[in-house]
């Protein structure tokens, strides 16, 4: 192999004195670009083994080894998959691997933003027992970013809503999603179809218009002009965020409107 300049340059980012590598762990993206490409797998995992170097019982760089294995083997890959490189590994792999970065950093909470883009459904129904079943087994906190509401209703707990950068509905999941308050949050449940009805399929209900450029937003209530229901107030007021049951909230002059 021709040993080039950029490798050369790589090389020595990549190691330090003691032969060993120095770049710490960065944040953890989608699975397809946040795996570097050259490097095998097992390197990227140790680099962020090392950020807890002499800390839970990580003393030596044996012991760094022996944790890319275990991480590997808790996410459901063999071990020796950390001589692999990432385009040797499917769209699921990498993703075990994205989350074997995470729990390296013995996190706490784990927020997985959109963590089954480009996965077909049985990868994706995969990754997230995998997900649901290490955050059970390691008591450590979830949250999940996602536009699929069949991803956050099987997975979550609690939900909220968002819109235009603000949160428009929160509560249980079952309920936001089954009896939805805010007209964004419903249009939401509309447009995903519902098994066994054919109709909701073929012709998914959608919403005019598109989302509001952020640095311009209308204004009163940011969906006022989208809203199928709103009335002549919702130009002008901004809605707060009202309590509308046991740890639920929505932010819409009609939920005050029905409280006053
Ligand atoms: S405040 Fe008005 S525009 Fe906003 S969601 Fe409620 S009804 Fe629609």
């Amino acid at each position: 192999m021709t040993w080039t300049p950029w490798k050369q340059a790589w090389d020595q980012a990549l190691y330090s004195e003691s032969g060993f590598y120095r770049q710490p762990a960065g944040p953890a993206g989608h699975f397809s670009t946040a795996t570097q490409g050259v490097p095998q797998i097992g390197e990227q995992l140790a680099r962020a083994l090392l950020t807890l170097m002499d800390q839970e019982g990580l003393h030596t760089f044996v012991d760094i080894g022996c944790g890319r294995g275990e991480l590997l083997e808790q996410v459901g890959l063999p071990a020796r998959r950390a001589k692999a490189y990432p385009h040797q590994l499917s769209g699921g792999q990498k993703q075990r691997v994205m989350i074997a970065m995470a729990l390296a950093c013995r996190p706490r909470l784990i927020i997985a933003d959109e963590p089954t883009t480009a996965l077909d459904v049985m990868v994706q129904a995969q990754v997230l027992d995998l997900l649901v079943s290490l955050v059970r087994e390691l008591d450590v906190g979830l949250m999940m970013i996602s536009h699929d509401l069949s991803v956050l209703g099987s997975t979550c707990d609690r939900v909220a809503v968002m819109y235009a950068g603000k949160i428009v509905e929160t509560g249980d999941a079952e309920q936001v999603f089954g009896s939805p308050e805010h007209p964004y949050a419903a249009a939401l449940s509309a447009a995903f179809p519902t098994i066994g009805d054919l109709s909701s399929r073929r012709a998914p209900k959608g919403l005019p218009g598109d989302p509001p450029d952020p640095t311009n937003l209308p204004s009163g209530c940011s969906f006022h002009v989208r809203c199928p229901v709103a009335f002549e107030a919702c130009s002008t007021v901004e809605p707060p965020l009202l309590a509308v049951g046991a740890g639920r909230q929505a932010a819409c002059l009609l939920v005050e409107a029905r409280q006053s």
